[in-house]
């Protein structure tokens, strides 16, 4: 196959592809997704994104009946699509029935997937760093559930790109969350530090990775929330997630990181992520 998609337990050609318009997460985003990258055939960090996925989708009473063939048949679609690195988005919604905002109890979920070739963001952004900007978190308050309701995110996410930045950090409460797509670091006194896990952020799979592995490489990691200002006064700060991988950031809203240059533990970190991946 060319193009091959996964709809709720088939396998077929993109363009053969076909879903109601009466699907929840056309109408109400009312669902969840997870995207996972494969490399060199080995999808990474498999069953943390399934666990993710169980747990977003029960936050929302979303029933899946078979978790084990679901995951058995994204290993099959990453491989029908013969890329060596892939990129698989997930995303299952309620399920069909006429628009109305109550859902019945009874629903089949749609799930859907598809598969892209993986393409790294260009090796400059890492060896340079790239720039960010902060902007108020106006998402929800359930913000641990992978939710397809993105539109926050999106908004913020086009702020940045507009201002020539790579990401927007957000901010609630004068506390920094997370980027838009990505978890957030600082290094200061060669302590690496990032905001706990609570239902303000999502908990990345790229963020525990990186909390286990800067552990065993000796590093004193932490857990703790993040002021603005000791965001702007850290040594370094960096994005972690599946696409970003471990992204410097050097910029904050014009004032420059440090030395305006990547540092030398999100460097070490990032080799080492890479390191693991396939
Ligand atoms: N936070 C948000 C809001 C995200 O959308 C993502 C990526 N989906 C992440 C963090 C990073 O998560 P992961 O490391 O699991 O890709």
């Amino acid at each position: 196959m060319n193009n091959p998609v996964y709809i709720n337990g088939e396998f077929m050609e993109y363009e053969a592809a076909r879903i109601d318009l009466e699907d929840r997460g056309y109408q109400f985003a009312d669902g969840v997704y997870e995207v996972i990258n494969s490399y060199n055939g080995k999808p990474f960090r498999m069953i943390e994104h399934f666990e993710r996925l169980k747990k977003s989708a029960a936050a929302l009473e979303i029933k899946v009946s078979d978790y084990g063939q679901l995951q058995a048949d994204a290993e099959e679609l990453i491989r029908r699509s013969g890329f060596t690195d892939a990129s698989l988005y997930l995303q299952i919604t309620r399920g069909t029935e006429p628009r109305s905002h109550a859902y019945s109890d009874d629903l089949t979920p749609n799930i859907v997937m598809t598969v892209k070739e993986l393409k790294n963001h260009p090796d400059e952004y890492y060896q340079k760093g790239v720039k960010a900007i902060t902007l108020p978190d106006e998402r929800w308050s359930r913000c641990y559930i992978k939710t397809i309701a993105l539109l926050p995110n999106v908004l913020a996410k086009k702020k940045a790109k507009r201002a020539g930045a790579f990401e927007a950090i957000m901010v609630r409460d004068g506390f920094i969350t997370e980027g838009t797509s990505s978890n957030l670091f600082i290094v200061r006194d060669e302590r690496i530090i990032t905001p706990p896990a609570t239902n303000y952020i999502l908990n990345g799979i790229t963020r525990r990775v990186i909390l286990e592995e800067a552990a065993k490489l000796g590093f004193t990691v932490l857990e703790e929330s993040i002021s603005l200002g000791e965001l702007f006064e850290a040594d370094e700060v960096f994005l972690t997630g599946t696409t970003t991988e471990v992204m410097p950031v050097v910029e904050i809203d014009g004032g420059v990181i440090k030395d305006g240059k990547p540092g030398k533990i999100t460097g070490k970190l990032f080799d080492h992520y890479r390191g693991l991946l396939g």
